[in-house]
């Protein structure tokens, strides 16, 4: 009996002695940076993270374009049926997504996560995902944006749907030359379904929710977290700006 105890309290103690010295040597040998931005629907997310890629050589991820995707529909489909209809996939079953995703040669620098993670459950999870590759979350930024503003922003948004291009206009402040058409590919624009007004406010009202949760864990227990104001007029110059500024100083 007491070999037995002796030989497990062996085996743990080197298991946790091999696993603390790959943490350290993977913290000290990875370049790899992981950003996480929050903010409301319209917020911008999409826009800062395509700005941020390119200036931080960072790849960008975001979540909702990922589970569009033909080969992630075709592989999960069945599983993800109740996103059509506005029901809930299981935490589980996205981080079971993002952990393939990640895996993908074009983020050995990391990524710039803008979708994921939504509730506190995911945030936790993705924590324990990266800490086997001995890193984690390295900043957060939350994009502060008035619900009035969100809301003007999205019912005048238009978006490209082709997939390699999906670029955004706003109808009054960043409309396309061409009525209906894209600038960059020539496809023609749409709506998204969700971005009609009385969907807008569910949006919303999910969102205010869902981020409470999350900036404290960031915030308060992560403290990785910068907050970052985008009032009406701001331009995405100005958005990046600010959140360049404040990650220096983070
Ligand atoms: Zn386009």
């Amino acid at each position: 009996m007491a070999k037995t105890n002796a030989s497990h309290r062996w085996r743990i103690l080197t298991t946790s002695i091999v696993r603390n010295f790959a943490r350290h040597f993977l913290r000290r040998s990875s370049n790899k940076r992981y950003i996480v931005l929050l903010g409301g629907p319209g917020a911008g997310k999409g826009t800062l993270a395509s700005q941020l890629a390119a200036l931080l050589g960072i790849a960008h991820l975001g979540m909702g374009d990922v589970l569009r995707r033909k080969d992630i529909q075709i592989e999960f489909g069945d599983r993800l049926a109740p996103m059509k209809s506005g029901g809930l996939i299981p935490d589980s079953l996205i981080l079971e997504i993002l952990e393939r995703e990640l895996a993908r040669p074009e983020y050995a620098n990391g990524a710039i996560l803008d979708g994921i993670p939504r509730t506190l459950e995911q945030a936790l999870l993705l924590e324990r995902r990266l800490a086997w590759q001995g890193v984690s979350v390295n900043n957060t930024v939350l994009l502060d944006v008035e619900e009035e503003e969100l809301i003007e922003r999205l019912s005048f948004r238009r978006i490209c749907p082709t997939p390699s291009c999906r670029r955004s206009y706003h109808l009054k402040y960043a409309p396309p030359q061409v009525a209906d058409i894209c600038d960059a590919c020539k496809g023609p624009l749409i709506q998204r379904p969700d971005d009609v007004p009385e969907v807008i406010r569910e949006r919303l009202r999910k969102y205010s929710v869902e981020i409470l949760p999350l900036c404290k864990y960031y915030q308060d227990a992560r403290r990785v977290m910068v907050t970052v104001k985008s009032t009406k007029g701001s331009t995405p110059q100005e958005v990046l700006n600010l959140v360049m500024t404040a990650l220096s100083g983070n």
